[in-house]
């Protein structure tokens, strides 16, 4: 599972005091042009925690606007050393930082996952991801060429533009600094929406931003639904980039809005179905704990869960039987209490994960622990175990998003590769074995952007993100997420004489 990083001891406030609910565009919080608000709720006792303004296409319009003026030639944004702009994004960083426990518990509150976790990884990954970006901006280097013919040639990396981002509810102050780090490092503008379910940390964050100095415009944020201001995002005319992070149906969306309007460019993370592969060669009793949290981190909510558990026939009963006894023993209540699970996001992706449960249970899957709701206030759902799963039924084909293993036997290393690779997603993979003849082959057969080795789930800023197939286009995180956010351009200059 994902490493916790140190921090000062934790402390949740339980009800955390709402100080950002409106559209923040020019460094100013405004309401929506509508006036409309929507409600944001508690996951885990299913309570309003407040009103927020409800961002739409007017509202996108302002705030594109702010960003193309931030961006225009001659701007305090455009004209910044690079230093200072290395210097406002760890300042930013610091900030976060500083407010560490507040904004932990806004995450908990207002996503439902566990506070110590949205305090040790949620926090830490965020601050990893800013102070690493940060470091780019001085480190944007261009080339000089040696073209032929009297000419001095060189290309220069400038920034896209003005960057809409588009973000999902499971990880919300993650996937903002996934997107918010590339983006400002290399001199963009963005236009962030972060998810309906989860507005609260992405405003607070941009509160933070105009406090460590971000120009206006610079960082614009606008709550709201998929259908209006997402897609006003994504069809407009003078947003230079989307990058889109959700499921693979609205994925698909993102590139017809863009090509119908201005073929802004677009990177896409998408949904999985991502197998773990257990040997009878590994450390058995090491991959129950790594599929474990492979599949049961954060609810269930993760676009890599290792959904499909393909276990070899020599160790598979065994494996069965403990990765019950294990998911037994997984605390699930109150994400402000030291818990490993708390409530899934809101009520429509708890029914949609009960179908699934159905479904599996219909189709003749055994289910060996969990199978429905715990509770009736909150979305917790009970840790579930599928074993003896086929490779057709729903629940080994669709993406659950929840806290639902499946496992599946299989005898033949030929055999499982093209089970494994019986899926539209290709976003990651884990093998586990200890013959490294296995892992490399495995490793480079297997059609996934990540591949993990003995562990699942394992994330950090230097190492690029992103799908095969339909889990995604272009990577995010590394060298090549800072190249999705670069415009390359080469000049070509005529000079008397060129000498070596
Ligand atoms: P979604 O794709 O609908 O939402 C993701 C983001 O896209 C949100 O900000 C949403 O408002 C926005 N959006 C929705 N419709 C849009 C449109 N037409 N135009 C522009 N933007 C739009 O995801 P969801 O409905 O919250 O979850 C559904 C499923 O998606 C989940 O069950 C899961 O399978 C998958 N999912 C994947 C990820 C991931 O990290 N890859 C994250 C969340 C959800």
């Amino acid at each position: 599972g994902c490493r916790l990083m140190s921090a000062a001891a934790p402390k949740a406030i339980q009800n955390p005091d709402i100080k950002c609910a409106k559209i923040f565009i020019n460094n100013e919080f405004v309401d929506a042009v509508s006036g409309k608000t929507f409600q944001t709720i508690d996951p885990a006792t299913e309570k309003v925690i407040c009103e927020v303004a409800e961002g739409d296409k007017a509202d996108v319009d302002k705030a594109v606007a702010a960003a193309r003026e931030a961006f225009r030639l001659g701007s305090p944004w455009r004209r910044m050393d690079a230093t200072d702009k290395q210097d406002l994004m760890l300042k930013l960083a610091d900030l976060i930082e500083r407010d560490r426990d507040y904004i932990a518990s806004l995450e908990t509150l207002d996503n439902g996952k566990p506070f110590l976790i949205s305090h040790a990884v949620d926090i830490g990954l965020t601050l990893k991801c800013l102070r690493y970006h940060a470091g780019w901006a001085t480190k944007n280097l261009g080339h000089v060429v040696p073209m032929d013919g009297d000419f001095f040639s060189y290309i220069r990396k400038e920034p896209v533009g003005v960057c809409g981002q588009i973000i999902p509810w499971n990880f919300p102050m993650l996937m903002q600094a996934w997107k918010f780090g590339p983006a400002l490092a290399m001199g963009n503008t963005v236009v962030l929406k972060p998810a309906e379910q989860t507005p609260l940390t992405a405003l607070y964050i941009a509160k933070l931003a105009a406090e460590a100095g971000f120009p206006p415009g610079v960082i614009n944020v606008v709550p709201g639904y998929g259908p209006t201001a997402g897609a006003a995002i994504a069809e407009h005319m003078d947003v230079d980039k989307v990058a889109f992070t959700g499921s693979t149906e609205v994925g698909q969306l993102i590139p017809q809005m863009s090509a119908g309007s201005n073929l802004k460019r677009v990177t896409l993370e998408l949904g999985g179905k991502s197998p773990q592969i257990v040997f009878a060669d590994s450390d058995v009793e090491a991959a129950i704990d790594n599929t474990h949290t492979g599949l049961f981190f954060n609810q269930g909510q993760c676009c890599t869960a290792g959904s499909r558990i393909f276990v070899e026939e020599k160790v598979y009963n065994d494996f069965v039987e403990a990765a019950t006894e294990k998911a037994k023993t997984r605390k699930v209540g109150n994400p402000f209490t030291d818990v490993d699970q708390g409530p899934q996001v809101d009520e429509e992706q708890m029914a949609k994960i009960l179908d699934l449960i159905d479904s599996g249970k219909k189709e003749g899957a055994k289910m060996t622990v969990g199978g429905g709701r715990l509770g009736d206030k909150g979305f917790f759902v009970a840790p579930t175990v599928f074993a003896d799963v086929q490779d057709n039924m729903r629940i080994a084909k669709e993406e659950i998003f929840g806290p639902v293993m499946q496992i599946m036997k299989f005898r033949s290393d030929e055999e499982l590769i093209a089970r494994a690779h019986d899926t539209i997603y290709g976003l990651a993979a884990s093998v586990y074995t200890q013959n490294v003849d296995r892992a490399i082959t495995m490793a480079n057969s297997l059609r996934a952007g990540t591949v993990w080795v003995n562990c699942h789930n394992v994330f950090d800023t230097t190492m690029p993100f992103g799908g095969y197939k339909m889990s995604g286009q272009g990577r995010e995180l590394g060298p090549y997420g800072i190249e999705a956010y670069t415009e390359i351009k080469s000049v070509i200059m005529k000079i008397s004489q060129k000498n070596a």
